[in-house]
């Protein structure tokens, strides 16, 4: 955990300019920065920074966010990633917290695991090379594999024996807690006994990246219909399937050097490939790819190359779960193996140059790859090209990075040329995938807190009724109120006090406010105002609570700037927005202060209604016309203030 403190020198010294600026081209526009929009494609900029205000907007697709949000969203960091790449970039020293009781038991629990399973590997090797059914079982197969002795050490290979419990007996009379023996997967109860969990299978471990052993694959030998091929350690605080890819420890600097990863299917395909010499290899397990994993290999380069050996539907079943990879800005490129044969098995046939040579003449990019085989199937059927036509420009359309729209224009230019369309139709259609998938995601990110419901009160044809609707229809009017302090809290009102004062002097009430965060942001403003704080669009901007932070982005204008050539050209005297700040206030509050009447003469009325003596009767009636009358008074002024 990283430290309040930390956190608030780093947002303290953060230029959103600086940061966004290296990553898209920004030119200066008035107060603002201008530049091409990162998350959508576009020729003319419409992507915005305020340094001021310390958020980007675009106005062509609606993305919006402070500094860490755009690393989050552009470079796919996390809140915390963002803060260290922050803290690099700006030399803050880092401070951590003493972690929770919890995550101390959680590191605890790993460390265990990891002791465990380091017993194991040792264990495994060592029956492996020494005992006389390691090596007539288990290294007799390596061997027959192809494997060499020095491939076999480095890789840590083993072998689990035959009989029912020879590791988990040495394993706990080496003081191994059964516990972790279990939920290390080495272990299993059968019968209330506890049994190794891998007997007669041969070992591969599993190494995270930076080379701690986290799991175990266990392959069979003896074929037999009732057990699986392999058995893999289950999900425990080491273990994570989704973001494991095998041999990234032995593969990374390879990969880093050549700024290629290449990935096969199993274990021992990494293991062939690199006893040949070809190290930038790892292998995803079979699954189809996750997230995780793409990330794991985004660290260390943009250029993934898929090795398939499969059939044609494997391939087809492959290419669905691609576009993952495009997203987060992986070259991805796919090269078949011919049939029958595996990266093993091929690279042991050609021979390592051979092999090389091959994928490099047979991959293919996966966006060509991928239209040329749906057109092969859909033919002349027109029907079934329209279809592929969207799906291709889906597809293009997840590439989302601001590096990559020269590569996006190159494949709408090919794939419109392969397909036989008009090129701007594809631009068009790319474009209407990006708009919605970022609204999707929109609709996900930034949600109001549902309004709040009117206690114990009779809706039904009750005066109440107007008020509420006012205010659901009109939440954009609340949201303005935190838009006025954020933009003008600080300015002056009226030569004494500053427009924060004047607005918390002013007979608002909180309890009319329905959105939960517009109500926490004002209160939060208030207390630090009335601490002799001055509270600013930053402090809300990054704020630690995301719902604020999200709400006071969205509701921070960019104000719309003449140039000032035009002013003078056409000698005008247009007030800017700026100068107008008092009304705006003004207009904001007033709208409040309608809505606090409106619900007072709905209260007078019902008390009204159950008054018994005619005094009664009279003084809800003078209460009522000196209601109705302030409403007048506010209507008109809202009338001539609102349409400004
Ligand atoms: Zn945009």
């Amino acid at each position: 955990m990283i430290s309040q403190q930390t956190i608030q020198q780093i947002i303290s010294r953060i230029d959103i300019v600086e940061i966004v600026g290296s990553f898209v081209k920004l030119k200066k526009r008035g107060a603002n920065y201008l530049g091409l929009c990162p998350f959508h494609h576009e020729k003319t900029p419409s992507f915005t920074v305020s340094p001021s205000k310390e958020i980007y907007k675009c106005f062509g697709c609606g993305k919006s966010g402070n500094a860490i949000g755009f690393l989050m969203d552009h470079e796919k960091y996390s809140y915390v990633e963002s803060l260290l790449w922050l803290a690099r970039k700006y030399n803050v020293e880092v401070e951590q917290t003493v972690s929770s009781p919890e995550i101390k038991q959680q590191q605890q629990i790993a460390d265990s695991l990891y002791i465990v399973n380091n017993f194991a590997q040792k264990y495994f090797s060592q029956i492996l090379e020494n005992s006389e059914e390691g090596r007539s079982v288990g290294l007799s197969y390596f061997r027959e594999r192809g494997f060499q002795d020095d491939t076999i050490s480095r890789f840590q290979l083993g072998y689990c024996p035959e009989g029912w419990d020879g590791f988990t007996k040495a394993a706990l009379d080496a003081g191994h807690k059964l516990e972790f023996l279990l939920k290390t997967g080495l272990s299993v109860m059968r019968n209330e006994m506890p049994v190794d969990n891998y007997r007669g299978r041969v070992i591969f471990p599993v190494h995270n990246h930076t080379g701690k052993i986290i799991g175990f694959g266990a392959r069979i030998l003896k074929t037999t219909d009732k057990t699986p091929k392999y058995i893999n350690t289950p999900e425990n605080e080491l273990y994570t399937k989704s973001k494991i890819l095998y041999g990234t420890f032995y593969a990374r600097h390879a990969i880093d050097r050549l700024d290629e990863c290449l990935l096969v299917e199993g274990y021992t395909d990494v293991i062939s490939l690199h006893q040949a010499g070809i190290e930038n290899t790892v292998a995803s397990g079979g699954t189809s790819l996750t997230v995780d994993q793409l990330r794991l290999i985004k660290k260390f380069t943009g250029n993934l190359t898929i090795l398939y050996d499969g059939d044609d539907a494997g391939v087809k079943a492959a290419l669905r779960g691609l576009d993952l990879a495009l997203e987060e800005g992986l070259n991805v490129r796919l090269a078949l193996i011919p049939d029958n044969e595996d990266p093993d098995s091929y690279v042991r046939k050609l021979g390592p140059a051979a092999f090389l040579d091959f994928i490099h003449r047979n991959k293919k990019d996966f966006i060509l790859f991928k239209l040329q085989v749906s057109l092969k199937e859909s033919g002349n059927d027109i029907h079934k090209k329209s279809l592929l036509v969207n799906e291709i420009a889906e597809t293009i359309a997840r590439i989302n990075k601001a590096e990559d729209f020269t590569r996006q224009q190159d494949y709408i230019k090919q794939c419109s040329q392969l397909l036989n369309i008009d090129e701007q139709g594809m631009t068009n259609l790319v474009n209407k995938y990006i708009r919605e998938k970022l609204q999707k995601e929109e609709r996900f990110s930034i949600r109001e807190p549902a309004p709040r419901e009117e206690e114990g009160t009779d809706t039904e044809n009750s005066p109440l009724d107007e008020n509420a609707f006012l205010f659901n229809t009109d939440l954009k009017q609340e949201e303005g109120l935190v838009r006025v302090l954020l933009e003008h809290g600080h300015k002056d009102w009226d030569g004494e006090k500053k427009v924060a004062q004047y607005i918390f002097d002013s007979p608002i009430d909180l309890e009319l406010l329905h959105n939960e965060t517009v109500i926490r942001i004002i209160t939060c403003y208030r207390e630090l105002f009335l601490q002799g704080e001055n509270p600013d669009s930053r402090t809300f901007v990054y704020h630690a609570d995301q719902a604020i932070s999200q709400l006071s982005i969205q509701v921070l204008e960019f104000p719309f700037e003449l140039s000032t050539n035009w002013k003078k050209k056409y000698e005008l005297d247009v007030p800017d927005k700026e100068e107008l700040y008092r009304e705006d206030v003004q207009s904001v509050l007033n709208f409040l202060m309608l809505a606090k009447i409106k619900k007072l003469i709905a209260e007078n009325q019902q008390e009204w209604d159950q008054a018994g003596t005619p005094e009664d009767q009279l003084s809800f009636i003078q209460i009522h016309s000196k209601l109705k009358d302030m409403e007048r008074k506010l209507t008109s002024q809202l009338g001539t203030v609102i349409l400004k």
